[in-house]
């Protein structure tokens, strides 16, 4: 059903970049054997995932949307991707993205853009703008996407559908190709809040092969969908409801916010005073973290090798320019400056302190309330073209979502009704490993 789907609507969408319907067929297979020995089923049985394509899978072409990455067949599975196996689910390929997850839009794949399934003239948003579009095409029953500062919640929102960032160190990031290693999370992005919970309980979890993975008691997030929110209090970032928010976007988060009134739940204003410097200094660390972890894309050990070079410097110098694109480049070279000797302390360190400063915004604001709430986004999806030229733009879409990152706190998009015929997201924020209470703020409104 799920090769049927994808037949129809991938040529408009554009979703995968990579499809293998054999290897899904034989996934197949193997569960009818599992149901004939009556083996467990597990939680996800049988239902078409798909993975978007920074996430290794053994075998399966994993290309992080570069062309740097186009013949790398990785030797093994993330965690992750052995969770959804264990778990039941058949994998059917691997999502489009912006190329090593850096953007807004998904036109910075190095393949084609994904389009967006409400009106395919504009973007599905990014950089999971394959797991987002597939999920909303019903090409897939669910997928997988990562977060490093809005990827799964963006076009989540853009897409009309859900998409939950947990806790950093929640889900592991084992084979997950590190772009800012502080920041990156795994996460689902799925038709309904239900699917959202299902699926974090199938891939939550500590693992010792990341040594960032938290080691903290998993709870049952399915339970905690009750549908009652009575005696909530909701902290709604005056911040995220200012200057540059579409005031239809703003209109559609207010009325959300009335249907959390009328289920007994209670909110007001809350100051997070720091938020003006959350692009900044999310821009900085995120790409001196991915200077960094990009450097181990050398032409020797990953990927395409570029021809004839002159000597080893020069392999990697041809190597790289040819395999990476413009906004990769872009970034390396920012956060090569940033942590060279000499600028260091004006930038990297400097961001690490404001980076704390942001983060006790969330601290405070959680004495008060147990959710926040508002936009995913300041606007509904773009046209395709109408940002790529302005990166500085493009960043400034992201002023509701890196916060969150920066703190590590989880959040999740769910839809909140249309402006101009394109979806809206409301953005839910809970605390640190309180999964279960911003699930249930969800699904009430649901
Ligand atoms: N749009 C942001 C960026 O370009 C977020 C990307 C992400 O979360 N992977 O960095």
């Amino acid at each position: 059903a799920s090769y049927k789907r994808i037949a129809e609507t991938e040529p408009k969408i554009k979703a995968f970049i990579t499809l293998d319907e054999e290897r899904a067929r034989t996934g197949a297979a193997d569960l009818d054997n599992k149901l004939k020995d009556g083996s467990e089923r597990g939680l996800l049985f049988a239902l078409p995932a798909g993975v978007k394509d920074n996430i290794v899978t053994e075998g399966l072409l994993t290309t992080c949307g570069s062309q740097f990455l186009s013949n790398y067949n990785p030797i093994y599975d993330a965690t992750v991707v052995s969770k959804l196996k264990t778990a039941g689910s058949v994998t059917v390929g691997k999502l489009n993205m912006d190329e090593f997850a850096m953007g807004g839009s998904n036109e910075n794949s190095s393949y084609y853009p994904v389009r967006n399934p409400w009106n395919t003239e504009y973007v599905p948003g990014g950089s999971s703008g394959g797991s987002a579009a597939s999920v909303a095409a019903g090409q897939v029953y669910f997928a997988l996407g990562s977060d490093t500062g809005g990827s799964i919640r963006q076009p989540a929102a853009y897409c009309g559908i859900v998409g939950l960032k947990p806790t950093y160190g929640l889900v592991s990031r084992f084979g997950l190709v590190a772009f800012a290693s502080s920041l990156d999370q795994i996460g689902p992005l799925t038709k309904n809040v239900e699917d959202s919970a299902y699926v974090l309980q199938a891939i939550a979890g500590y693992d010792a092969m990341d040594s960032t993975s938290a080691n903290v008691d998993i709870p049952d997030y399915v339970s905690a969908l009750s549908g009652d929110v009575k005696g909530l209090r909701i902290g709604v970032p005056k911040e995220y409801m200012g200057e540059g928010i579409d005031p239809k976007v703003k209109e559609a988060v207010l009325a959300a916010l009335k249907v959390y009134e009328s289920l007994g739940a209670t909110w007001e204003e809350v100051s997070m005073p720091h938020t003006e410097y959350a692009i900044a200094t999310y821009y900085l660390l995120a790409s001196s973290e991915a200077s960094s972890n990009l450097a181990r894309f050398d032409g020797v050990r990953y990927g395409v090798r570029a021809d004839n070079p002159d000597n080893l410097l020069d392999l990697y110098r041809k190597s790289r320019s040819q395999g990476f694109g413009p906004e990769v480049k872009r970034r390396i070279m920012l956060g090569t400056y940033a942590l060279s000797s000499g600028y260091y302390d004006a930038y990297y360190l400097k961001a690490q302190k404001v980076r704390t400063l942001i983060k006790r915004d969330f601290d405070e604001a959680f004495k008060k309330y147990d959710v926040l709430i508002g936009p995913t986004a300041p606007t509904t999806a773009f046209k395709i073209g109408e940002q790529v030229g302005d990166p500085l733009t493009m960043y400034m879409n992201d002023i509701c979502t890196v916060p969150v990152s920066l703190a590590g706190v989880p959040a999740m998009s769910i839809p909140c009704g249309f402006a101009d015929g394109l979806p809206v997201g409301l953005q839910i924020i809970g605390k640190a490993f309180d999964e279960r209470t911003m699930l249930r703020a969800a699904y009430a409104f649901e």
